[in-house]
C-alpha cells in the first residue's frame, strides 16, 4: 500500500488522537494536523500540547474550540470555513473523536451540507481494552457510560443482560465500585470480567476476575485515573438446541464445517465439541 502524502482536500478530517502515550498517534494523523486549514478541538489546550510534542507548528493557523457546550453555535462558523474551500481537522479531547466524545453532530452537519468527511483512525480505550482483556473479542458491544444514578443504571444493565457479546463500558473511577456491584446483581457475580486502567500510560493496569471479586476489591480501594469495564457474555443456559442449529445451518452455508463450528461456538460462548459433532451429522443430512 502507498502512503497517501497529497495535499489535503477541502472537508472535514476527523482525527484519532493517543488516549495516553502521545507517541500512540499515526503519521497521517500529523499530517492532516500539519496540513489542515483550520484546527478545531474539545480541548483546544490538549491539541496544542500534542502539536508541540510533535513539533508540528500553527503557522497563525486557527485552533477553535468545539465541544458538547457550543456545537450548534460553531457549526455555522466550521460549516463557513468549509464553504469557502478550506480543509478542517477535527480532534477530540483523546482518542477517536465520537466515541463517548463529541464530533456526531460535526460530521453529520458536514456530509448534510454536501462536504466530504473522512477519518485518520488510531487510537481509542474500547479497542485496546478489548485486546487485552483476555475475553472473547469475536463479538462486543460498546455501551459507553453508564447512567450514573443507580436505578437507571441497573435498568440498563438488565437491557444488556442477554447480549451475545463481550460488554464494554467506559466509566470513571469515582463510581467504578457501584457500577461493578450493580453488574454483579444484574448480571451475575460470577461472570468473567476485566478492568483495564490507564491505558498505553505509566500505571498500566489490567484486572481480570468475576464480576462480584471485582466489585468487591474496587469497594475496598477505588481506582486512580481511567477506566475501562468489560464483561463477558452470560454463558446462558437460556441457549437452545434450535437456536445452535439455526445458527449451524446459516455458517454451514458459506463455512467449512469445522469453521461453522468454531464460529459458532464462540458466538454462544459453548464447547466446540458437541457444535462440531452436530455440524458433522448436518452436513451428512446436506449431503444426503
Ligand atoms: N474518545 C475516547 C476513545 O476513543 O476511547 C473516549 C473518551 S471518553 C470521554 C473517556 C473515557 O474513555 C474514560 O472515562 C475511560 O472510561 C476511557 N478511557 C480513555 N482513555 C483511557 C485510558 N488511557 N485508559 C483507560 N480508559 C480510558
Amino acid at each position: 500500500m502507498k502512503p497517501d502524502k497529497g495535499g489535503l482536500s477541502p472537508g472535514l478530517t476527523l482525527v484519532a488522537t493517543p488516549i495516553g502515550n502521545a507517541r500512540d498517534i499515526t503519521l497521517r494523523a500529523l499530517d492532516v494536523l500539519a496540513e489542515a486549514d483550520v484546527l478545531a478541538a474539545e480541548d483546544t489546550r490538549a491539541l496544542r500540547r500534542l502539536l508541540e510534542i510533535h513539533g508540528v507548528a500553527l503557522n497563525g493557523r486557527p485552533v477553535l474550540a468545539y465541544h458538547e457546550h457550543n456545537g450548534a453555535k460553531m457549526r455555522p462558523r466550521l460549516l463557513a470555513e468549509l464553504a469557502a474551500g478550506k480543509s478542517l481537522a477535527y480532534a477530540s479531547e483523546a482518542g477517536t473523536p465520537m466515541i463517548s466524545d463529541p464530533g456526531f453532530d460535526l460530521a453529520r452537519a458536514v456530509q448534510e451540507a454536501g462536504y466530504p468527511v473522512t477519518s485518520a483512525p488510531g487510537a481509542s480505550a474500547v479497542v485496546t481494552a478489548l485486546t487485552l482483556a483476555g475475553l472473547p473479542t469475536d463479538r462486543f458491544f460498546f455501551a459507553g457510560f453508564l447512567p450514573n444514578q443507580a436505578a437507571q443504571r441497573r435498568r440498563a444493565l438488565g437491557e444488556l443482560a442477554d447480549v451475545p457479546g463481550t460488554l464494554v463500558f467506559y466509566e470513571s473511577p469515582r463510581r467504578v465500585a457501584a457500577m461493578l456491584a450493580d453488574a454483579a446483581e444484574v448480571l451475575g457475580g460470577t461472570r468473567p470480567a476485566a478492568v483495564a486502567r490507564e491505558l498505553t500510560k505509566r500505571f498500566e493496569e489490567l484486572r481480570r476476575a468475576p464480576l462480584a471479586e471485582l466489585a468487591e476489591s474496587y469497594a475496598e480501594s477505588p481506582p486512580k485515573g481511567e477506566v475501562v469495564v468489560l464483561v463477558d457474555r452470560g454463558r446462558s443456559e437460556k441457549i437452545s438446541e434450535m437456536d445452535v442449529t439455526r445458527s449451524l445451518e446459516t455458517a454451514l452455508e458459506t463455512m467449512s464445517v469445522r469453521d461453522a463450528a468454531d464460529y459458532v461456538a464462540a458466538m454462544y460462548g459453548i464447547r466446540k465439541r458437541p457444535v462440531y459433532q452436530e455440524a458433522m451429522k448436518m452436513q451428512k443430512d446436506r449431503d444426503g
